[in-house]
């Protein structure tokens, strides 16, 4: 077993002319938690999609937890995966997104059973107890009843995070996860990710709240026109951004 959960090499990706991910070189251990900042449109989203197949790379190699993305060795070659073994590789990775897009016809505990439900085909009983211990984790025991427009964003997003843990993943991507909340509601979805960074889950972390990249990530990574600018600990790229590019980034996000 590999001390790295995610190892991203040589990733390219573009969408006709332009150039988002520009040869990436990642490595996030296990049990590290890594938050990544860029400018808006510098491919951070591109990226976590790559990570977990929603996008494909044209060029370069993903492995999370050992395993290609999307691919299988055969000697020299890298042959592509069929469909369900990419469905295999993706439910080991849990995304959460700045929409929660919960579905509004379930209660809140059918909506954390789901995917275990369908995709890893979870039997009932035991997926139900999984979510309720969920549940009361993200501190929404109350709820499991409720149907989403009975909660705050905050709560939905919360939801959204039990929902990928239901998966028993290996990794959690999470896409500014925060930035479509009211501001009062910020700190109880970033209290949880805390808790789960606590725990040792492995966190790819697309933020723009210095101060959860301050106190809970191991490593900063800046990106910005599709390769690594800096990367370091907060104390060093925030504090003390070594690259211009990092500085007027930082500058403009406070
Ligand atoms: P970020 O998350 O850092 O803001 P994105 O990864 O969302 O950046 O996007 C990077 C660039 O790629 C943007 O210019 C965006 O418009 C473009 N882009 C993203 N997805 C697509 C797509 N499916 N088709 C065309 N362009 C895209
Ligand atoms: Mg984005």
């Amino acid at each position: 077993m590999t001390k790295a959960m995610v190892q991203i090499r040589g990733l390219r990706k573009s969408f006709g002319s332009l150039t988002v991910l520009d040869g990436l070189d990642i490595d996030v251990a296990r049990g590290e938690v890594v938050c990544l900042l860029g400018p808006s449109g510098s491919g951070k989203s591109t990226l976590l999609r790559c990570i977990n197949h929603l996008e494909a790379a044209d060029a370069g190699v993903i492995a999370v937890d050992g395993e290609i993305i999307g691919y299988r060795r055969a000697g020299d070659v890298l042959q592509e995966l069929p469909q369900r073994e990419v469905a295999r590789q993706r439910a080991r990775m849990g995304m959460v997104f700045q929409r929660f897009n919960l579905f509004p016809h379930r209660t809140i505990l059918e909506n954390v059973i789901e995917g275990a439900r369908v995709v890893k085909k979870e039997p009932r009983e035991s997926a139900l107890e999984h979510a309720r211990a969920l549940l009361e984790r993200v501190g929404l025991a109350g709820k499991a009843d409720a149907y989403p427009n009975q909660l705050s964003g905050g709560q939905q997003q919360r939801v959204a995070i039990a929902r990928a843990l239901a998966m028993r993943p290996k990794l959690m991507l999470f896409d500014e996860p925060t930035s479509a909340l009211d501001p009062e509601l910020v700190g109880e979805v970033l209290g949880v990710m805390k808790d789960l960074a606590r725990e040792g889950m492995t966190m790819i972390v697309v933020t723009h709240e210095m101060g959860f990249a301050r106190e809970v990530a191991d490593r900063v990574i800046f990106v910005d026109g599709g390769v690594v600018v800096e990367q370091g600990t907060p104390q060093e790229v925030i504090d003390n951004p070594r690259a211009e590019r990092t500085r007027s980034f930082l500058a403009r996000v406070g």
